[in-house]
């Protein structure tokens, strides 16, 4: 096959056949994200390479060695978003929504990219759901964005999900924090990797979330955040703990969270899937007040998470989730002839106007084909118009699942007809539905 025919290393098509999976949590995410009173955004998928530089920070592993950057014909440096929370900030304070009645709450579900080693779990062009609260300082802020990722989670019914939150506390805290954390690397200077070296002058954060195993090591016994919290951001993190514990969503304190982004202060936080081999993090977030007052807003006060929507589906396919199935084709109509295909054409007409999905042969195929290709389809009905049914103008409307027939009039009785089945249909469901919901109560008389 021709190279060309192959697509890039790190990206995946989303046939046909798996789509309605995709369909079906972005649903779920935009009900959800609806429920808190999140608003989506939409910003583009390309930047200024400095706006990543900026946010996303410069000693971290994503603007280091994943972007992919290039210069565009005007002699521009420009970046595929690697995340999400750079352009929601960009556009929060370019189009002042500060001004806005705080807090400004959105969402955005999109494609990201970053050039790392494909892996499962990990690739090159991935999708993310994220919210950003713009403006929002409490507590109850930090628990609320957890909750919105949490409710989700169990809308999709994921299992074997841990929450783990830290704080790394803010630049009064994190000045005392990076001395000792500086005093304790240089006592392994001669074990750490050539990155965490650099890193260990920029940013000795970095170093906590190197993925190299002695870096990783030497790591572990480091003095952790929670031992060089201020006043204020020890009291904060209680808070925020006594409202997860509030709102029943269970956690752990794990030191060892630090994010790999930045632009985060005090909250941060991952879900952890025990399904998801080497890649377990499913969703990552936190608080990041200094962030949009760097990039030269307002100082606002914020928070958000991104969520990896590969990621969620593995989980959701390694626990045998139940996706409910694409919407059927309501009728199939089979014409015999030239003729009967015009035929066939108009009634599909009338049928999609009135809302109803509707398919005919366009292939040109004779009726057994036809049959196999309506089977295949999930036709809900089949109609079939031959001679006969041109001359008389009455065609049967065979249902597939009853196996039910009703003679129709082509011209005026079809859409009726099937309207009538639908409503039909329609009530058994909802019937069903609400015993399911409300069984009837045992009164024990
Ligand atoms: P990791 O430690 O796995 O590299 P990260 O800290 O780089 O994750 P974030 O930048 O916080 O991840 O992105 C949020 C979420 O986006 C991750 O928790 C993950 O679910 C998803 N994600 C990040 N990078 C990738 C990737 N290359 N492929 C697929 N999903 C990804
Ligand atoms: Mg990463």
């Amino acid at each position: 096959m021709s190279k060309y025919l192959k697509s890039i290393k790190g990206t995946q098509d989303i046939l046909p056949a798996q789509s309605h999976k995709w369909q079906f949590i972005e649903h779920c995410i935009r009900e959800t994200a609806q429920l808190y009173g999140y608003s989506e955004i939409r910003t583009p998928v390309f930047e200024k390479t400095e706006l990543f530089a900026r946010s996303v920070g410069d000693a971290t592993d994503v603007v280091q060695k994943e972007m992919y950057t290039f210069d565009d014909k005007g002699g521009r440096s420009v970046t595929l978003r690697p995340e999400l929370t750079a352009g929601a900030a960009r556009s929060f304070i370019e189009h002042g929504l500060f001004n806005e009645a705080l807090p400004v709450k959105v969402y955005y579900v999109g494609g990201c990219y970053r050039y790392e080693k494909p892996q499962s779990g990990r690739l090159r062009e991935f999708h993310q759901f994220g919210i950003e609260c713009f403006g929002a300082a409490s507590a109850g802020a930090d628990a609320e964005v957890i909750a919105v990722a949490d409710r989700l989670l169990k809308r999709l019914s994921l299992k074997n999900i841990e929450l783990k939150i830290n704080s790394i506390g803010c630049p009064v805290c994190r000045a005392e924090y990076n001395a000792a954390l500086t005093a304790y690397f240089e006592q392994h200077l001669g074990s750490l990797c050539p990155t965490c070296i650099e890193r260990l002058e920029r940013n000795p954060m970095r170093i906590l979330d190197c993925k190299s195993p002695i870096c990783s090591e030497i790591a572990a016994g480091a003095p952790t955040t929670l031992e060089h919290l201020c006043g204020e951001c020890a009291e904060h993190f209680e808070s925020v703990k006594k409202y997860l514990t509030a709102m029943e969503i269970p956690f752990t304190v794990d030191p060892r969270i630090v994010r790999g982004l930045d632009y985060y202060t005090k909250t941060v936080f991952e879900f952890v899937s025990g399904d998801l081999g080497a890649q377990s993090t499913v969703c990552g977030g936190g608080r990041y007040d200094g962030l949009i007052s760097q990039l030269g807003g307002p100082d606002t006060p914020s928070l958000g998470f991104a969520m990896g929507l590969e990621r969620l589906l593995l989980i959701m396919e390694a626990q045998g989730f139940d996706f409910p199935a694409p919407a059927p084709i309501e009728i199939y109509i089979a014409p015999m002839g030239e003729e009967a295909a015009m035929k066939a054409a108009a009634l599909c007409g009338q049928l999609r106007a009135e809302g109803f999905s509707a398919v005919t042969d366009t292939a040109g195929r004779g009726l057994k084909a036809q049959m196999k290709y309506a089977d295949k389809l999930g036709a809900r009905r089949i109609l079939v118009i031959g001679d006969d049914e041109l001359k008389s103008g009455v065609a049967e409307l065979k249902d597939m699942s009853s196996g039910e027939r009703v003679s129709v009039k082509l011209k005026e009785g079809l859409v009726s007809a099937v309207y009538d089945q639908s409503i039909h249909a329609a009530l058994g469901e909802l019937t069903g539905a609400v015993e399911k919901k409300f069984p009837p109560v045992d009164t024990g008389m």
